[in-house]
């Protein structure tokens, strides 16, 4: 089903009209759609201005939030918009939710955002099948473009081609039964920091066929043998916090470096400014359990193969190696988030529940929506989750039932 420009992944999303979408986060809007909008009388609807300037990146303008939830969400849950001036007369951020689209090479691949309900659960009409939707939404509001050229790191360059084989053999091992997916991913890091060492070694020919069958499982085999040694305990509670159980930094420099210089120049600073909601939060968490397997490694599973398919992490414009570290951090992100969960319901292990939110709020909080690309993710999850637990408590209020009216249905 795959064609020359548009590359769908194989997930199910239809829209269950809950909600989630229009809450906590704000979608940007352009000139011309507010000054259609401010032609209506919206004072109905709320007091003050439904719309706001948008300091960061994207459209000039964005929705304005009021406790939380887009001024025109009313309380049932029901996008004023849609019902008083029709599906077309809403955001294009709206109608395009939960699609997104990263072009690389001349080709345009699609992903979904987990933070939707339907997509997190597989469940609704194949994406695949919705072709025609896809198209609409590509065409409306385009694909974030890679410019530069297909890297595996800062100096080492990549062909369209090679990106392909190389994701493939990650998602192999991402998919690889038999382990937790905290060591699927780091024997995916494990891989791609042979793969840079050897195209230093040798050149490019040793990208060609990437690392063969035998080399790889001798890859993967040393990792486990690092991780069996204990190590990845031995790097602290902090990291460990973070990493899960049995997830490590590695003995490779490129990942110690990102999960121990980054987090704790990063990460510590902003902990530190609010040491006192810091250090409780990090007791409670301390005590929950996250042992793999975590309550639902097939929804991890196909969280991260969803992700370096949809290329804006492998191939975007952060290089492989870093766009792969990023997913990996991610996984970390989860790891504390389904604990907050699991804290916030009073529980003392993660369940399938906690994991499932942990995966949509990590989603909207880091990998998709947010703030990931423009600041470091660790001040960022600190700043906004560990340090304000009233958001993390927002973020896992359950949003209800789907309402009967299909408010976002697709055109
Ligand atoms: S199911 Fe529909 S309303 Fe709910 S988050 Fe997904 S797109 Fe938004
Ligand atoms: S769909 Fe309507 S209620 Fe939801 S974010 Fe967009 S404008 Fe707001």
């Amino acid at each position: 089903m795959r064609d020359e420009t548009l590359r769908l992944p194989e997930a199910r999303f239809s829209c269950q009209s809950c909600g989630r979408c229009c809450t906590l986060w704000s979608v940007t809007i352009d000139a011309t759609k507010v000054a259609a909008l401010r032609r209506h009388d919206w004072s109905h609807v709320g007091r003050g201005d439904p719309f706001e300037r948008n300091r960061g990146p994207g459209e000039p303008y964005r929705l304005r939030l009021v406790d939380g939830r887009c001024f025109f969400l009313d309380a049932d849950r029901r996008c004023c918009i849609h019902s008083e001036l029709g599906y077309e007369a809403k955001p294009e951020g709206c109608k395009a939710f939960p699609l997104h689209f990263t072009s690389v090479a001349g080709t345009s691949y699609g992903r979904l955002s987990f933070y939707c309900p339907s997509v997190s659960a597989n469940q609704g009409r194949p994406l695949r099948e919705q072709q025609r939707w896809a198209r609409a939404v590509l065409k409306r509001v385009g694909a974030g473009a890679h410019q530069g050229p297909l890297r595996l790191n800062r100096t080492i360059e990549l062909t369209s081609a090679e990106l392909d084989r190389i994701e493939r053999q990650l998602v192999r091992w991402v998919e690889q039964p038999g382990t937790s997916v905290a060591q699927r991913l780091g024997a995916g890091a494990a891989l791609l920091a042979e793969l840079e060492r050897r195209v230093t070694e040798q050149g490019k020919r040793a990208v060609a066929g990437c690392l063969s069958e035998a080399e790889q499982w001798d890859v993967v085999a040393r990792y486990a043998e690092w991780q069996a040694g204990g190590r990845a305990a031995q790097a602290g509670p902090v990291l460990s916090l973070f990493l899960g159980a049995d997830c490590g930094p590695g003995p490779w420099p490129r990942l110690a470096h990102f999960f121990g210089v980054r987090l704790f120049q990063l990460g510590l600073a902003p902990l530190r400014s609010r040491l006192m909601q810091g250090r409780a939060w990090r007791r409670q968490l301390g005590r929950v359990a996250f042992d793999p397997p975590l309550g639902d490694e097939a929804l991890l599973q196909r969280y991260f193969v969803h992700k370096l398919q949809g290329r804006r992490h492998l191939g975007g414009d952060t290089p492989l190696i870093g766009g792969f570290n990023l997913l990996v951090a991610a996984y970390g992100v989860i790891s504390v988030l389904a604990r907050l969960s699991a804290v916030h319901h009073g529980r003392s292990a993660v369940d399938a529940h906690d994991v499932a939110s942990a995966v949509q709020a990590a989603d909207l909080l880091v990998v998709e929506h947010a703030t990931m690309l423009h600041k470091p993710l660790f001040a960022v999850l600190i700043e906004r989750v560990l340090a304000s637990p009233s958001l993390a408590r927002a973020m896992f209020a359950r949003v209800g039932p789907a309402h009967a009216d299909a408010k976002l249905d697709r055109a």
